[in-house]
């Protein structure tokens, strides 16, 4: 029964293969012939253009009328043995058939175009030479390499049999001026350059086409290695996300267990621990939340970039949420005589956002300011609704205000939105910080992440969170020590 089944398998992949190269070589006969439609577009274009240039040079008496007549059968052949041979052409799944075809096809024109310049002079004609430049270098671009020489080869051999034949009067000469025999010699130095220049051309053509299929082939190959790179590296990305929440998710577990005894210990057996014994599991009991809330932004961040949070937004009673922001660090603020003030006077009562999310993002503004401020400065909390106006933002009176924003999409005209700000006197930003602190783990120096506990995700996540309202975050400080101002944008 295996081998039956290998059998059959073997013979479906190989009907799979043939149906697979069947398809391939239709879709290149396909392009092919659509290729010789366009150069039967062009072609009957041209012959027309030269029968009217003809007509027009026959009227104001440069060329006779036998002249005219012999050029307009040419011109009559080159349109009207398109349709008859593009529909063969079409119906043609061979693909050798289909190149002696369409050379076929090149060999009538090359007929045609020698013809035209027979019955308007012969060698009288040679200004007519570029049709036949025009035809190699059209072949240069569409045909493999080798046919340019092919096509030229032909042209020169149409184009020199007709002087010879003519000159030795085997084929009858429409001169346009029979009195004046062109010498001989000369004749045959104009046949030679035509050999040369037409091979020159012809050349020109293979390699210039050649180099631009080169640089096709290299460009897609190229693509192809860029597209598999970033489907590598959105891959790990994800796996990476996948990995850190889970990580976040199981040292969470533990670490529950660890804030959680540590307090029982601490507070409801204070008696049956010495002072020291006591100092050290109130130790472990803060280590363990700061460890925690890292944790928590850890998996916050590592869910946004995932793409696994979503916006809840409700109807959110944003004066009472900054206000209970507020409270929650008046006691540090007191200790530390930090003078906390809010600015709510153009504050609205509420807004539509996701509650949990911006309460994050005003959290961390604060404890970012009161964290960076030295004792006995200031922290200032304003809020308003601002509409952009002539590319400024304006508040409710009228008065104009300046928002820097990091990145993201300039905000339309007429843009509304709830402008959130915290202010402080502490240790500032030097300007090129001002940026990079709104990336993962980035603190503005090695001697502030000494001196300041933290991890660095608290601006990364309170970016994330605006943007993904639509909003948008942003910094201002005249440097260091000089105290900072710490924006952010939600739509109103
Ligand atoms: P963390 O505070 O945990 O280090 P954040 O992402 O909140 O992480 O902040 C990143 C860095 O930005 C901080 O380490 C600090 O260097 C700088 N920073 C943030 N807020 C302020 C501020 N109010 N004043 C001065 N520097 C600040």
């Amino acid at each position: 029964a295996t081998a039956t089944t290998c059998s059959h398998w073997t013979e479906q992949m190989d009907t799979d293969r043939i149906l697979d190269e069947n398809q391939l070589r239709d879709a290149d006969l396909t392009h092919a012939y659509r290729r010789h439609v366009q150069g039967g577009f062009v072609r009957s274009g041209a012959s027309l253009f030269m029968w009217i240039s003809c007509w027009v040079a026959y009227q104001v008496g440069i060329i006779r009328f036998d002249n005219f007549i012999g050029a307009s059968f040419p011109v009559l052949l080159l349109i009207l043995y398109n349709p008859p041979t593009l529909w063969v052409l079409k119906r043609i799944r061979n693909r050798e058939l289909f190149r002696y075809f369409s050379f076929l096809i090149h060999l009538l024109e090359i007929i045609g175009y020698t013809a035209i310049i027979h019955f308007l002079g012969g060698i009288e004609a040679i200004y007519m030479l570029p049709v036949y430049a025009a035809l190699i270098i059209y072949i240069g671009v569409v045909a493999p390499r080798r046919l340019p020489f092919i096509i030229a080869g032909f042209c020169i051999l149409c184009f020199n049999l007709m002087v010879i034949l003519e000159h030795y009067g085997l084929l009858r000469s429409y001169k346009l001026h029979p009195g004046f025999e062109l010498p001989w010699p000369n004749q045959v130095m104009i046949m030679l350059v035509n050999i040369s220049l037409l091979f020159v051309i012809a050349f020109i053509a293979s390699y210039t086409a050649s180099t631009l299929k080169k640089n096709r082939n290299r460009l897609h190959r190229q693509n192809e290695e860029l597209r598999l790179a970033l489907q590598k590296a959105s891959e790990s990305d994800r796996l990476k996300s996948e990995f850190l929440a889970n990580m976040s998710h199981e040292l969470r577990t533990p670490l529950n267990a660890v804030i959680g005894f540590s307090e029982l210990l601490s507070y409801h057996y204070p008696d049956r621990l010495d002072k020291e014994q006591n100092d050290y599991v109130q130790s472990i009991h803060v280590s363990g939340k700061h460890l925690l809330a890292i944790i928590n932004n850890l998996l916050d961040l590592s869910k946004v970039e995932a793409g696994r949070i979503r916006m809840e937004p409700t109807e959110v009673p944003l004066r009472t949420l900054l206000k209970e922001s507020l409270a929650m660090f008046s006691e540090k603020t007191l200790s530390r005589r930090i003078r906390l003030s809010a600015d709510l006077a153009e504050c609205p009562e509420t807004i539509r956002a996701d509650e949990l999310r911006l309460r994050q993002i005003v959290y961390n503004l604060l404890s970012n300011a009161v964290k960076f401020t030295p004792d006995g400065g200031a922290v200032a909390l304003s809020a308003r609704r601002l509409v952009r106006i002539h590319g400024e933002w304006f508040t409710q009176t009228g008065q104009a205000i300046s928002v820097p924003i990091h990145g993201g999409q300039e905000p339309a005209e007429g843009t509304v939105m709830q402008h959130i700000a915290v202010a402080d006197t502490g240790i500032g930003l030097k300007k090129e910080d001002q940026e990079r602190i709104f990336r993962p783990f980035v603190q503005a120096d090695g001697s502030t992440s000494r001196r300041y506990e933290g991890t660095g995700l608290g601006l990364a996540l309170t970016k994330r969170f605006a943007e993904l309202h639509g909003g948008y975050v942003g910094v201002e400080s005249e440097g260091e020590n000089r105290g900072c101002t710490f924006h952010c944008l939600i739509p109103a």
